[in-house]
């Protein structure tokens, strides 16, 4: 063949009309039919994303979520069986087949309550990550009734949207995280609020939300503008799991377990466990805290976190998959650097996190001030090994702390 004869084999173009032709073994195409198939393969693969996503969410049972729970977050053994019950519910709910039995399956969004640091986030994150699905944490705090200044609750969507990639199918079936929910609780006769703006409003202003309706989001965030375009989204199975340590609940409880305790002296057999109130929780003591009935009733999963003791947080530092010490062992290890850490070291940091009272939050903070000076000095020397014992953790601990007491002082 000549080689103006030359043609696409897909539109019949002459070469000499495209930009480009590309040969095959017995065929041409050319780059508009290139583009066009590409488009066709992008929109292909949206679709059975799509469709995967479904197929994915149906096999995961609950055993299968807590299973997957387990291998990040340690112990809080009955918010991962609530949690794992609720998001199977929640995605079953989004899966089913429209019926014409009249039967709505309600939305399970999911309140949980427990101090900072017990692994609230943590949880939410690996939900989302187990699913595939985008997530936003917000804070309550930060969140205003409209025509106040601070954020409208339509901003929680608008990063939602980011968290997607804008993609509003994705967007749709996200999570949303709401952390510190306690700090908009009606200010009542509980000393912890100070907000001055009422937060009984943000309250009403969630409870569309929670629902399920459809929002004007303005999609780069902010305020709304009349002359921001804005997207509309559904908010029917976005599935809201809000968080908050609810600080001095455990009176609450209490007292209204004092209160059944003398109603029912006769019947009472069982021993309350006094270092962990939370777990006897009912959607009452929320109401008695501040929380209104409308936003209960809208979160109608309601758990608690287990405080952590010095085991867990022993486990927390070596267990999960991306437990902090495996983690720098990754990072000496790309130093060609064999990084191990005896028991006594570990105790001692636990120790330290506890007697501090940092939480789970503080561990990583610890290793960070004990490992410091190894990670600045190891990758320019020829070691090849480091050992952290007690005394090596006591010694940097020791200097370090030693030396934000000087710069105090
Ligand atoms: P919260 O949201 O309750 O304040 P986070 O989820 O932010 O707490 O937890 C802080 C950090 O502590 C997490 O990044 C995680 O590394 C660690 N952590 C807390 N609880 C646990 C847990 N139960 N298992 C594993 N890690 C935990």
């Amino acid at each position: 063949m000549a080689k103006e004869e030359l043609e696409c084999s897909f539109c019949g173009r002459k070469k000499p009309e495209t930009s480009l032709l590309i040969a095959g073994l017995d065929a041409h195409i050319c780059d508009r039919c290139i583009e066009q198939a590409h488009g066709i393969v992008i929109e292909e693969s949206k679709q059975s994303d799509n469709s995967d996503l479904s197929a994915e969410l149906m096999l995961k049972k609950p055993k299968e979520i807590k299973g997957f729970l387990d291998e990040y977050i340690i112990g809080q053994e009955n918010t991962k069986r609530v949690m794992s019950v609720a998001v199977y519910n929640h995605y079953k709910r989004l899966l089913q087949p429209a019926t014409d039995d009249d039967i709505e399956i309600q939305k399970s969004n999911i309140i949980m309550v427990g101090q900072t640091g017990t692994g609230k986030t943590l949880m939410a994150k690996t939900i989302a990550k187990m699913l595939n699905v985008p997530l936003a944490i917000v804070d309550a705090t930060v969140l205003t009734e409209a025509g106040y200044v601070g954020e409208d609750v339509e901003s929680i969507l608008t990063r939602l949207l980011q968290a997607a990639d804008y993609n509003l199918e994705k967007a749709e079936r996200g999570i949303v995280f709401i952390d510190e929910i306690d700090k908009i609780a009606r200010k009542s006769d509980n000393p912890s609020i100070t907000r001055d703006v009422s937060g009984e409003g943000v309250q009403q202003a969630l409870l569309k939300l929670l629902e399920g309706t459809v929002v004007n989001v303005p999609p780069k965030g902010g305020r709304k503008h009349p002359d921001q375009k804005f997207i509309e989204v559904n908010t029917e199975n976005i599935l809201f799991i809000a968080g908050g340590a609810f600080d001095g609940i455990e009176r609450v409880i209490t007292k209204r377990l004092n209160m059944q305790a003398i109603g029912y002296s006769a019947m009472k057999t069982e021993v309350v466990d006094k270092d962990n109130i939370l777990q006897y929780i009912i959607p009452r003591d929320l109401k008695d805290f501040g929380l209104i009935p409308e936003i209960i009733g809208r979160l109608p999963v309601l758990t608690y976190m287990d405080p952590l003791d010095a085991k867990t947080l022993r486990a927390i530092l070596t267990q999960p998959k991306n437990a902090i010490i495996k983690q720098y062992q990754k990072l000496f290890e790309m130093d060609e650097v064999e990084f191990t850490i005896t028991d006594g070291a570990l105790d001692y940091i636990v120790g330290k996190a506890i007697e501090y009272k940092l939480g789970a939050r503080g561990l990583r903070s610890l290793c960070e001030e004990i490992l410091t000076e190894a990670m600045f000095d190891l990758p320019s020397s020829d070691e090849t090994k480091l050992n952290v014992t007690k005394t090596y953790a006591e010694d940097r601990l020791n200097k370090s702390t030693l030396k934000k007491l000087k710069a105090v002082s």
